[in-house]
């Protein structure tokens, strides 16, 4: 049917209105031979008016023979059924054509439009795609992508083990399958709205599952228009920051009680020998008496003013010391007591070598384990002062273990766990529970350890705490006491 015929078929508008359709369009007779073609085709398919009606389809476009078009063709003529061929790439003019058969008559009409810019976005959609596929799964952060309806479009490996590691979630209702985000206050709702309806990108933190804390981000997805929503676990960084918190709060407290301790003590002193001025003139047993308390109790004041001061103590120069020196001091101070308790000594000396430390603070360590080892056996018992050379196993640096054991009552595990805490003590009103407490600090400023072994056992009971130093400790002073 040639362009004439139409003219007769049809009112006389009509070529001219095929001709300027967007679309183009071919007729073909059963001998493949092109009847017409509207202006659109005699263009994009370079069609010229000596190829209509003498030269076949195959004539002018050889390399059409054996593709999918041809098989379309025959099929469409042979069933008399229309034929679609929404994505034909034709090699020669390098263009993809969405291509539509219509039998006719005596033949077929072949409507077809170049679709290679929309194939071309396509293509680079599906590509990006890819890659944004790659830079989610190689992210840290567990992600979630929900498209405009909820449904759960996407989700990288570390989301599935973090929201569901139970079951798949993959394209069902997010709300439905997460229902435990739904609550009162929940900041998933009152972030998430937003972000999905108004495109406000949101960062919270919050809980989930086994007290979790997490950190989520969501932002708008820039294909989609739904969003993507960002996880990270970051109950360690909680932890930690707490601790820091707490150590922080520590430090302000040491330093302020080493302040009020150096301010108590001038008073402590005036109050001390009136107190002792007042005994002497007082004859009255009662009043006496009632005095002779008031000193205790003050000496006990005086005890912890003076742990604290001495803990912030700024010692002067670390320098070397053998352990017969460190030992002899303190159980010097210590002899009366011991005498007085029923308590026996044995010493045993295996180290020869000095450590460069700040003795007086190495003093007040051992002396803290001679008062506990003492206050453990208030029945008498035997004292085991030892010194060997030997490394600490963690870092392998050579060094000098003080050890100090008693077959006092020993420790249950659950106190055993608390001794380094400060105030901590069972002695109640005769204990400070500072003792352990500044010890641990000052072995930790010398890079040093303190390791306690202790049995209950009714057989075999009793503590042995050593002290490890390392030969060059390079300790670090204390802070100095403030003015
Ligand atoms: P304090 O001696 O003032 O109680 P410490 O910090 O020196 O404070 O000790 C804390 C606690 O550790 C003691 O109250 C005691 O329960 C326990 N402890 C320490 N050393 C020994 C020991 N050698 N034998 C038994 N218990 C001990
Ligand atoms: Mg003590």
């Amino acid at each position: 049917m040639s362009a004439a015929s139409l003219t007769a078929l049809f009112p006389p508008a009509l070529p001219a209105l095929i001709d300027s359709l967007p679309a183009a369009i071919i007729l073909l007779d059963s001998q493949w031979r092109i009847t017409y073609a509207n202006q659109m085709a005699r263009r994009i398919s370079r069609i010229s008016e000596s190829d209509l009606n003498s030269r076949t389809l195959s004539q002018i476009y050889p390399d059409i023979v054996g593709t999918d078009l041809e098989r379309l063709y025959r099929e469409a003529v042979q069933t008399n059924e229309p034929r679609r061929a929404p994505a034909f790439f034709y090699e020669p003019f390098k263009t993809w054509f969405d291509l539509h058969l219509l039998p006719t008559r005596d033949g077929v009409a072949v409507f077809y439009t170049d679709v290679t810019s929309l194939h071309d976005a396509e293509a680079a959609r599906v590509r990006s795609n890819e890659h944004l596929t790659q830079v989610l799964e190689a992210i840290t952060d567990a992600v979630v992508v929900l498209d405009r309806n909820w449904t759960i479009t996407y989700l990288n490996e570390r989301a599935r083990k973090i929201v569901a590691p139970s079951g798949e979630v993959l394209g069902t209702n997010h709300w439905q399958s997460f229902p435990s985000s739904i609550y009162e206050g929940s900041p998933f709702v009152a972030n998430y709205y937003p972000a999905m309806e108004r495109g406000i990108p949101a960062e919270f933190e919050t809980f989930y599952g086994e007290p979790l804390n997490i950190w989520v981000q969501c932002i708008v997805h820039p294909d989609t228009a739904g969003i993507i929503v960002f996880f990270r676990d970051i109950t360690a960084r909680k932890r930690a920051d707490a601790a820091l918190i707490q150590s922080e709060k520590l430090a302000a407290v040491g330093r302020l009680a080493s302040s009020i301790a150096h301010e108590i003590n001038n008073p402590l002193e005036s109050v001390t020998n009136l107190l002792y001025l007042a005994r002497l003139s007082v004859t009255d047993p009662e009043i006496q008496k009632l005095l002779d308390l008031a000193d205790l109790e003050l000496r006990r004041v005086s005890i912890i003013t003076n742990q604290t001061l001495r803990f912030h103590k700024q010692s002067t120069a670390a320098r070397a010391i053998g352990c017969s020196d460190l030992f002899g001091d303190v159980l010097t101070m210590y002899e009366g007591k011991l005498r007085n308790s029923g308590i026996t000594v044995q010493k045993r000396k295996r180290a020869h070598l000095p450590v460069v430390c700040f003795e007086g603070e190495i003093r007040q360590v051992l002396s803290n384990f001679f008062g506990n080892a003492i206050d453990a056996m208030p029945t008498g018992g035997r004292l085991l002062i030892r010194s060997r050379e030997g490394t600490d196993w963690r870092t392998g640096r050579p060094g000098i273990y003080l050890t100090v054991a008693d077959t006092g009552t020993g420790m249950d595990p659950k106190i055993l766990h608390r001794v380094f805490e400060a105030f901590f003590t069972t002695k109640g009103f005769n204990g400070t529970g500072l003792g352990l407490w500044i010890s641990d600090e000052i072995v930790r400023r010398h890079n040093g350890r303190i390791l306690i072994r202790t049995s209950q056992n009714p057989h075999l009971h009793g503590t042995t705490i050593s002290l490890f130093l390392p030969y060059n400790c390079n300790p670090i002073p204390g802070d100095p006491i403030p003015a």
